[in-house]
């Protein structure tokens, strides 16, 4: 019983020490931004038809919104045109790959007919997560401009630092919070929405 009891404990000392290392090498909120610091990549280089861009990935999250999706949306340019568009759309194709930035990527690969998309620059409304993160480092995307940082999946800036990572052999150049607040509003007012329609529901539940 003791035995068992010391095992017990070790594995929970284990276990407890590896949550800690976790949360500090990955969860750091200024890991990313000392990798960042130390590339010295933190410059502020807009383009003049970013803006324009951002617009249509905004656009792209609209039309999310509308199919009932949780409204993010991508666009990919090349050489000032539009290769690809995305928009979420997990729950239509009953896909969880399906994020904006990967149907984007993949419909500027068909495009270009190759899977590198060298120069691209692509636009997203929220901060990539790990997945899209690292198709777009597969992709040898240029450069990344995302709208709103996501606190909870972000994996450029928020967590793991994945773009600017020095044990991967693809570096992007991402600038993030363009166009910030209207990307936010987006996918705030679907949640607020969904929040009131959830509510209104149970409370005609509980009335019924
Ligand atoms: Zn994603």
């Amino acid at each position: 019983m003791a035995r068992c009891d010391s095992a017990l404990a070790r594995n929970k000392f284990a276990n407890e020490c590896a949550a800690a290392v976790r949360e500090r090498f990955l969860t750091s909120p200024d890991r990313a931004a000392k990798i960042r610091i130390c590339l010295g990549e933190r410059i502020l280089d807009m383009e003049p038809r970013d803006e324009e861009f951002m617009r249509q990935a905004i656009a792209e999250a609209v039309a999310a919104r509308e199919d009932g999706e949780v409204p993010i949306g991508a666009i990919v340019v090349i050489d000032g045109e539009v290769k690809g568009r995305g928009r979420n759309q997990v729950i239509r194709s009953s896909d969880p790959t399906a994020h904006a930035e990967i149907v984007a990527l993949r419909e500027a690969a068909s495009a270009v007919g190759n899977y590198r998309l060298a120069g691209a620059t692509l636009y997203s409304t929220i901060e990539p997560c790990a997945m899209c993160a690292g198709a777009i480092i597969q992709a040898r995307i240029e450069r990344l401009m995302y709208g709103a940082q996501d606190e909870k999946a972000g994996a450029v800036d928020t967590h793991f630092g994945i773009c600017a990572a020095d044990f991967l052999n693809h570096r992007v150049r991402v600038e993030g919070r363009i166009l910030e607040s209207e990307c936010r509003e987006v996918i705030q007012s679907f949640f607020r929405e969904k929040r009131k329609t959830n509510s209104q529901q149970s409370e005609r539940c509980e009335s019924g």
